[in-house]
């Protein structure tokens, strides 16, 4: 194991039965209390792909992927919740680990051909990062790829996105 992986792992704690009994939540806020470890990720995460843009994903995908925007020298693009965005949106419906959603994005979020790199926390069944790549090329930009702090094998999320290039810095 590298040692960005243990200083990973060491600052994601278990949170079990939440938000629903079950599951296994992953709490990222000790490693983003942790100003070294947070550089480190971030550094990471930049360096997965070549992209003009880096999409965030509500609500802790954008803790990560604005750093990660400003590293790369990228722009970034919220994917938002249904109904949080002003202007004119795109929008897609999935599966959650646990329910369902509905994200958007604004439909000029991106110019023709951009490439897009996509960022989240955690890639648990793959059903949202599916959706945030259908908007983006709904809206016109290529996915470079998505670029995940944490993935979750046992819940085969990256079968889902095949085709994309699927990066992660720590799989358990
Ligand atoms: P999924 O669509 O199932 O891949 O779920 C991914 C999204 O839900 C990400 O935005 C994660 O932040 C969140 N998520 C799903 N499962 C978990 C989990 N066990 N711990 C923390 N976040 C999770």
């Amino acid at each position: 194991m590298t040692e960005l992986s243990t200083m990973i792992l060491d600052r994601i704690r278990d949170v079990p039965d939440y938000p629903k009994p079950g599951v296994v939540f992953k709490d990222i806020t000790p490693l983003l209390a942790d100003p070294v470890a947070m550089a480190a990720v971030v550094e990471e995460l930049a360096g997965t792909h070549q992209a003009d843009k880096i999409v965030g994903i509500e609500a802790r995908g954008f803790i990560l992927a604005a750093p990660v925007a400003y590293r790369a020298g990228a722009g970034f693009v919220p994917v938002r919740k249904k109904g949080k965005l002003p202007a004119a949106t795109l929008e897609e419906s999935y599966d959650l680990e646990y329910g369902s959603a509905t994200i958007e994005v604004h439909r000029d979020a991106f110019v023709p051909g951009e490439r897009v790199l996509i960022v989240d926390d955690v890639l648990a069944t793959g059903g949202t990062a599916k959706a945030a790549v259908e908007l983006v090329e709904r809206a016109g930009g290529e996915v470079a790829g998505i670029a995940v702090l944490m993935e979750l094998a046992f819940l085969q999320g990256r079968e889902r996105l095949a085709g994309v290039d699927v990066r992660s810095l720590v799989t358990v």
